[in-house]
């Protein structure tokens, strides 16, 4: 039905969230280890249309036809949405035709040494750019960066973005056990925080199995003592673990087409994709929930991560 557009989903940060894909899956200029869309297939720096602009307006034209607007539209999806060449375009487009519904940005945060990139986010809402380290060593290990991006000149882009940009900031930090979670490390992105000075920080860890295999969930205790280290002033934790039964209901039909399709065989989260029809970060929002309530369950297999019914006891 949609090419382009996902959801609503339920997000923790931005409520009944109407997702904006830009880009092809999976085109980035990182290719995060715990990454929940996969291995990045096209590693690039190069912003260009995508997806045609046209086609991505018609289809919000369509949506806000048929259905009540979401809390927020989110540019989200398979890869790093300022790619796109006319994403600031779309932002000043969507701030006209839907003034009534904030705009937010799901970003790397790389991209904004660039003037044009911050002019593109600058009518957004809220802008929710990932640092997950603060040196090269770490940022290389974690993100797997296209080779041109050095990790200082990034931090410099999210303190220009600051100066630049009068809506909120709210950096995420993912700790991944081991790389990140270092005295030294947790000293540099600190840093790195006091000069971007966003409005929040968000401190999130893995949710599913990612990328890689060895790489961990920090545990809720493992991320208080990031906190703690820290002692900044607005620093929260968003990992799944750390929250309560999810406040907004999920769409009920949505829920039971993944349950009902795993429940016949395994499926990984591209066959659920293709088969439900329904867009990866979508599918993989409500495998989220689902396994947390315990109604479904993981397994890897060689490179693969299948979604299972828990076998009855
Ligand atoms: S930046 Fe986001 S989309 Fe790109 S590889 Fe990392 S987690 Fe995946």
């Amino acid at each position: 039905m949609y090419q382009y557009l996902f959801g609503p989903v339920p997000s923790r940060r931005l409520g009944f969230s109407l997702g904006i894909d830009l880009v092809p899956a999976k085109t980035c200029n990182l290719n995060c280890i715990y990454c929940e869309c996969g291995r990045t297939t096209q590693l690039t720096m190069e912003r260009r249309e995508y997806v045609a602009l046209d086609r991505v307006c018609e289809e919000l034209e369509r949506f806000f036809f048929d259905h009540p607007a979401p809390d927020y539209l989110t540019f989200s999806g398979s890869g790093e949405p300022l790619l796109h060449s006319r994403a600031g375009e779309l932002v000043e487009w969507m701030k006209e035709r839907f003034p009534s519904v904030p705009v937010a940005v799901l970003t790397n945060g790389t991209l904004f040494t660039d003037p044009q990139v911050r002019r593109a986010v600058g009518r957004a809402d809220v802008v929710l750019p990932s640092l997950d380290a603060a040196t090269s060593a770490v940022f290389k290990k974690i993100n797997r960066p296209h080779p041109i991006l050095q990790i200082e000149e990034i931090i410099e882009g999210l303190v220009r973005l600051r100066q630049d940009y009068d809506g909120r900031i709210w950096l995420e930090i993912f700790i991944v056990p081991g790389l990140n979670d270092t005295k030294d490390e947790l000293s540099a992105l600190r840093d790195a925080v006091v000069r971007i000075s966003p409005e929040v920080v968000q401190v999130n860890t893995l949710d599913r199995p990612g990328t890689v295999r060895a790489v961990r969930a920090a545990t809720l205790s493992e991320l208080q003592r990031v906190v703690d280290f820290w002692q900044l002033p607005k620093v929260e934790i968003i990992a799944r673990s750390a929250a309560g039964p999810e406040q907004r209901v999920m769409r009920r039909d949505r829920e039971s087409a993944i349950l009902e399709t795993v429940a016949r065989r395994p499926c990984t989260l591209a066959d659920l994709t293709i088969i439900l029809g329904m867009h990866q970060n979508e599918v993989n929002k409500y495998l989220g929930i689902l396994e947390k309530q315990r109604k479904l369950q993981s397994r890897r297999q060689g490179s693969l991560i299948f979604y299972e019914k828990i076998p009855d006891r």
